[in-house]
């Protein structure tokens, strides 16, 4: 419905009523001061338009008048919309002869409709936020089924969004309906009746147009037999089928052709996620009553400049629309408003959250030494690859700004990102400055500590020391000082490395979460690095960075995250990616089995344990369920130790287990005393296990690419070459398509991309990722609006970052809004 339709609709209610300023909620004025300036914006004939300024509607003045004056006042409108009525009509029927018998007649219907609807809500003080029981039929049972899509409020309902449309806008003439096609028809009943279909009763009807008659039946449904008189008008949309050589519609979406607007027939239909208990029917009558009665309430927060940059709708409008668009255009326009409006503030609260860092207080400008990377660099058995150097770039310039970095580093498993972290950790250390690298499980904590004292031994003089604390000389103006922090160290070994990291002495300091506890006080730390930082919650992340004051911050993950979700996810981090493996990295050679060849899988796995190599074996992922997953893990451990590989040394892994007996089955897989892993996805954090060259995953179909590509980075990381044996359970060619991938595909940002294509970002945004304010329409895939909606944000933001401009105030709540309930973000 248009602007113009629900002003005459409520225009002439206002007149049945007497002239008595009740058919809007809230009064006439405020209705037409809110709604005049976007009235104007329908109008394109100048003539018109001038008469419609000196109507004045955005002053009006309805309720300090008398009875003759608002009958006057109300005549004179009124006639002005006749005018613009008569203009429309001439130009469209120009246009098309059809389409404007067409529009007259779904303005008439609409007109009636929203006159009840109108009319039933100037009843109460009822507005956006009244419990959606004030719509007409919904009762407090109803309000409950609702509740389970969180729809409370009448605001609630309408962003009650259908998941999709069916198109029942192709009306025909009877005699043109073809098999198999939507269609919609307009007829009288002829005849109706309950009658006999299959085993059961239902409905059967006669509706006919002036080209020709056609059968309708109802299966189970003969009550309807009732509801359809004979001569009614009709509109029956659904497809039609043939039923001994005659066309006939089982079961269509009907609807009398009363005086209302279609909502189930003869349109673009809504369809809406339904629970039990919920009638499609229902839904789309209170959710139509809620549009009409209430969209013109919306205030729209948009800023006006942008609406008209992005050429987007106005908020009611594109309410109106999502839910009953005019047609399939009107519908992708709504969508891509309120898609905008979901990434605009998506974008908005990160780049305030990045501005809260930065700019909230200085940061620690690092003078960079050359000399000491270039030393560092000449002491590697490498080079570094140009990835590494462009990331390396970045970061540096990066470190030497006096605001605090949030550098997100993302690239593949064996990419090479510990030496630039290293770099990193070895400037701060040579401005004075602590630095911290922080990962999640203590065998990576371990390995990082033995990989970065490992390079330090060839650039510098390792003194001799303890196990966790190494100290080297020359190369560093003083001596440089590596700790291994981890749990499972004694208390008084712990005790000391608080001290020492307490005093300074402590330049990098390595480590788990034992890094984050309260106890653990730096001296200055200048920089801190967290490896796979998505295996580390928003409040640990923001606990390292709270060590320091305000710390360059270094997040490396070796998911590969499409573009457009890192623009999401972590708009307020700049992103440097390592798109290249250092030469001479085997691919690992991939294949998808059947079930049935499981034991061709264990025949293979056994020839290579003995030819000293070792494997792991990954169980299905259980839905939701990290206790049955572990349970299956285990009886799965169990089978194979008895029945598969009585011979062989396996071992354990789950996500069940305390985290000690985790690390120390990892150790002993790592240090080649266990043959095969069994392991649950738990394994999938960026172990290095340099012997380990099979991986076979069973239930594969369970698991996203992404997640699959990770399994597989855990082999082939020396040169023998790597297998990854991918098992499914059962599965649909489509799963298969997918799995097979895996054999061609070996770059693990173009799997990621497939995946977020083919699962859908909620596999991206597991729970571990909540903190970010609802995505409803907003496609992650879609690059385009993620950018625009992200350059308006930053447009807006260096104007007014603290959206403080009065015509800012809507949007400011609606932020804080849409934010609310998101956790506080590293
Ligand atoms: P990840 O990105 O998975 O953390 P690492 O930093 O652990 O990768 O690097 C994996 C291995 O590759 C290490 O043994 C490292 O020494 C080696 N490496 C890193 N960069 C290069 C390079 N440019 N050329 C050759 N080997 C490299
Ligand atoms: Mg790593």
């Amino acid at each position: 419905m248009s602007d113009i339709d629900s002003l005459r609709n409520i225009l002439e209610l206002e007149r049945r009523k007497g002239y008595t300023d009740k058919a809007v909620i809230g009064g006439l004025d405020k209705y037409l001061h809110k709604q005049a300036g976007q009235i104007r914006q329908s109008i394109n004939d100048p003539q018109l338009l001038r008469g419609f300024d000196e109507l004045n509607l955005a002053k009006s003045n309805y309720s300090a008048c008398d009875l003759d004056e608002r009958k006057r006042w109300m005549a004179n409108v009124l006639d002005w919309l006749d005018k613009l009525e008569r203009a429309t009509n001439k130009k469209s029927s120009q246009e098309s002869g059809v389409g404007r018998q067409e529009t007259v007649v779904r303005r008439q219907e609409t007109r009636v409709r929203s006159q009840e609807s109108v009319g039933r809500s100037q009843k109460g003080e009822e507005g956006l936020e009244s419990p959606v029981t004030v719509i007409k039929g919904v009762a407090i049972n109803i309000a409950n089924k609702f509740a389970k899509f969180n729809v409370r409020t009448v605001n609630d309902l309408l962003y009650f969004f259908p998941r999709r449309y069916v198109d029942y806008s192709q009306r025909k003439p009877v005699s043109a309906l073809i098999e198999g096609e939507e269609q919609t028809i307009v007829g009288t009943i002829w005849q109706a009746r309950v009658a006999t279909l299959g085993y059961r009763k239902g409905t059967e009807a006669i509706v006919g147009d002036e080209t020709g008659n056609v059968r309708v039946v109802w299966f189970n449904q003969p009550y309807l037999a009732k509801r359809f008189r004979t001569n009614a008008r009709v509109v029956i949309s659904g497809t039609v089928g043939l039923f001994k050589g005659h066309k006939v519609f089982e079961s269509p979406e009907w609807e009398l052709l009363e005086d209302k607007e279609l909502i189930h027939t003869g349109r673009l239909v809504p369809v809406y996620p339904l629970t039990q208990g919920l009638y499609p029917r229902q839904v789309r009558k209170w959710t139509k009553e809620a549009v009409d009665g209430f969209a013109w309430q919306l205030d729209d927060f948009l800023p006006a400049d942008i609406k008209t940059r992005c050429q987007l709708l106005d908020l009611p409008a594109a309410i109106a629309q999502i839910h009953y668009p005019d047609d399939r255009t009107m519908a992708e326009r709504a969508r891509g408003r309120l898609s905008f409006d979901e990434l605009f503030l998506l974008q908005l609260g990160v780049l305030a959250r990045k501005r809260n860092w930065q700019e909230g207080q200085p940061g620690n400008a690092f003078h960079i030494d050359r000399e000491v990377i270039s030393r560092f660099l000449g002491c590697l058995p490498f080079a570094l690859t140009q990835a590494q150097e462009r990331v390396l770039h970045e970061m540096l310039t990066d470190l030497q700004q006096a605001k605090a970095m949030s550098r997100l580093l993302q690239g593949e498993v064996g990419s090479g990102k510990t030496v630039i972290a290293t770099l990193a950790l070895l400037i701060a250390a040579a401005n004075g400055y602590q630095g911290a690298l922080m990962a999640p499980t203590e065998v990576l904590a371990e390995q990082h500590y033995a990989n970065i004292c490992s390079y330090l031994s060839k650039v510098g003089t390792q003194e001799p020391g303890e196990g966790t604390i190494r100290r080297y000389t020359g190369f560093l103006s003083g001596p440089l000082t590596v700790a291994l922090l981890i749990g499972s160290l004694s208390s008084a070994d712990k005790q000391n490395l608080h001290d020492k990291i307490k005093q300074g002495e402590v330049d990098i300091a390595i480590g788990t979460h034992a890094l984050i506890q309260k106890e653990v006080e730096f001296s200055k730390l200048g920089l801190a690095v967290i490896d796979e930082q998505h295996r580390f919650g928003v409040l640990q992340r923001s606990a390292l960075r709270q060590k320091g004051f305000n710390p360059h911050v270094l997040v490396m993950t070796a998911t590969p995250i499409p573009r457009t979700m890192a623009l999401t996810l972590y708009g307020d981090l700049d992103i440097s990616v390592i798109d290249e493996l250092p030469p001479g990295r085997q691919v690992v050679k991939t294949k998808c089995l059947e079930p049935q060849d499981r034991e061709k899988a264990y025949t293979f796995l056994h020839r290579q344990v003995s030819n000293g190599r070792q494997a792991f074996i990954i169980c299905p992922l259980v839905e939701e369920s990290e206790v049955l997953e572990a349970k299956a893990a285990t009886t799965e451990y169990e089978r194979l130790s008895r029945e598969v590989f009585p011979n062989l040394k396996l071992g354990l892994l789950h996500g069940q287990m305390p985290s000690n007996d985790k690390e120390n089955v990892m150790r002993s897989f790592r240090g080649g005393e266990l043959d095969i892993l069994v392991s649950t996805s738990v394994v999938e954090v960026g172990i290095d296990v340099p012997r380990a060259s099979v991986m076979m995953v069973e239930g594969a179909e369970r698991f996203g690419l992404s997640q699959l590509h990770q399994f597989r980075g855990r082999v082939g990381r020396d040169k023998e070459q790597g297998y990854c044996l991918l098992i499914p359970e059962k599965i649909s060619p489509e799963a298969r398509e997918r799995l097979l991938l895996m054999e061609r595909v070996h770059d693990g940002f173009a799997l990621a991309e497939k995946d977020l294509e083919i699962r859908g970002p909620g596999e991206f945004f597991g729970a571990r990722q909540s903190g970010l304010p609802d995505l409803k329409l907003a496609k992650l895939t879609d690059l385009h609006s993620l950018e625009l909606a992200r350059q308006e944000a930053m447009t807006l933001f260096q104007s007014d970052p603290d959206l403080k401009k009065a015509k800012h105030k809507r949007l400011r709540q609606q932020l804080s809004r849409a934010w609310s309930g998101a956790a506080e973000w590293s």
